[in-house]
């Protein structure tokens, strides 16, 4: 979806979008949309600058770190946005000194705001970069690769954890 800059006053205006998880593609190796998302909030002219503040819900996919078992992790954040934009009342040197003070600061493109480029960004920024299916999580074999959550594939027994082996001395008779 995509806001037209000059539809926007510096009052604002609301905007509320859903998208079905194939309209957002994610575009990460790893992460995929595991249900819709739902992105709604204001957008606002300020001086050569737009302002999208607003609150995204949805979920994602994404492997177990261990055992890459699809996990489904909930996402909800609430985001603010400035986007500098070449507004023909202000000065382009002021608009470039305004992109080096603040990296984050990204200049939209032509003459509207791409919603779907923001609420890509927030939930790729939302990702943990460790995921796990759980903290018990055994992970998988390295020898033979099989789940270990699944089945005990006898490859572990034949290395005994140094932790375990003085347990294992005191149950022998
Ligand atoms: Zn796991
Ligand atoms: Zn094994």
């Amino acid at each position: 979806m995509k806001i037209e800059i000059e539809s926007l006053t510096e009052g604002g205006k609301d905007f509320e979008r859903v998208y079905a998880p194939e309209e957002l593609p994610l575009e990460d190796e790893f992460a995929r949309l595991a249900s819709r998302v739902r992105v709604r909030g204001r957008a606002r002219r300020k001086r050569g600058e737009v302002e999208v503040r607003g609150s995204l819900d949805t979920s994602v996919e994404l492997p177990c770190d261990r055992c890459a078992a699809p996990v489904v992790l909930p996402v909800n954040v609430d985001f603010k946005a400035e986007l500098g934009f070449a507004d023909a009342n202000a000065a382009s040197e002021e608009a470039t000194e305004l992109q080096d003070e603040d990296m984050d600061f990204s200049v939209v493109e032509g003459d509207a705001v791409d919603l779907d480029e923001i609420a890509r960004e927030q939930i790729l920024l939302a990702l943990p970069t460790r995921m796990l299916c759980g903290e018990g999580c055994k992970g998988l074999c390295p020898t033979c690769g099989a789940n270990l959550n699944e089945r005990d594939c006898g490859c572990a027994q034949k290395e005994i954890d140094p932790r375990w082996s003085a347990l294992a001395a005191l149950k022998k008779p």
